[in-house]
């Protein structure tokens, strides 16, 4: 194959011999792309600067005996610089996105529209509110792993199919008001007949399940004008951890071990 044209985002660079680097990138038309970025280190090198957390335009020829990319242009596109309030919280959550598509995106798969929303993302991180950055970063989880064929059902029975609202228990008391049970395994709600001996379950109030439907629903805009406190927003946080660890369970993922970061960090 010769000469390729892409635009994308750096998911991961690690140094390699004489000044050069191998560069993991998302690019728009080829999925997740690895490229060795000769001579990249090296403060000769006339290639535009390659930045995390940017959008770059490159170029690179893909040699046909070995599949191995070579870099041969970038041109920086757009930049997020993270910074409004100071970096932590926005780069802990831009940084947790990242870790989650290098541990899940497949080789010369592409996913365009998980590009985009990346893109999205990636821009309101720069932007919104401190107090909304949770809920964000919480709709573009639940967005990616669908893209990804990862899709939590919240709107029914996985067992049977039985609409949401036949799966809904009452409290003995009738004080604690509906709630629900999620099997991360079956990746989604079930209702009392269908649940299994041993299977382990999360217990979700009526109110949460609302919120996590309407993060699921909302646009990326949208969800980057919610205010959730952090106990709520901890809790849906583990419940997609939990959900992506059953549904990935043969692949070591660094992400999951970055999300408990996040998690634990109370940001
Ligand atoms: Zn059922």
């Amino acid at each position: 194959m010769p000469q390729v044209k892409s635009e994308g985002i750096i998911l991961k660079a690690i140094d390699w011999k004489e000044n050069s680097r191998i560069v993991t990138f998302f690019t728009d038309n080829f999925g997740r792309q690895t490229i060795i970025d000769r001579g990249g280190r090296s403060m000769k090198s006339k290639r535009g600067r390659l930045l995390t957390f940017s959008r770059v335009e490159i170029e690179y020829f893909k040699s046909e005996k070995s599949g191995t990319g070579y870099l041969t242009e970038v041109e920086l596109l757009e930049a997020f610089s993270l910074e409004k309030e100071g970096t932590l919280g926005r780069l802990t959550f831009a940084s947790a996105a990242i870790e989650l598509l290098y541990d899940l995106l497949a080789d010369d798969d592409p996913q365009p529209e998980l590009y985009y929303l990346t893109i999205q993302f990636l821009r309101f991180t720069d932007t919104v509110a401190r107090e909304s950055l949770l809920p964000l970063f919480l709709a573009y989880f639940i967005k990616a792993m669908s893209f990804l064929g990862y899709r939590p059902n919240f709107s029914g029975c996985v067992g049977c199919g039985r609409a949401r609202e036949e799966t809904a228990l009452t409290g003995a008391n009738g004080k604690e008001g509906q709630f629900y049970f999620f099997t991360p395994e079956r990746g989604g709600l079930v209702c009392p007949s269908c649940q299994m001996m041993g299977e382990y379950y999360i217990k979700l109030q009526s109110e949460r399940l609302d919120r996590i439907y309407a993060l699921q629903t909302a646009s990326l805009a949208e969800a980057g004008t919610v205010r959730m406190n952090m106990s709520e927003g901890e809790e849906i946080l583990e419940l997609l951890t939990a959900f992506l660890k059953y549904q990935t369970e043969a692949k070591e993922l660094n992400s999951l071990k970055f999300l408990e970061k996040l998690r634990k960090a109370q940001i």
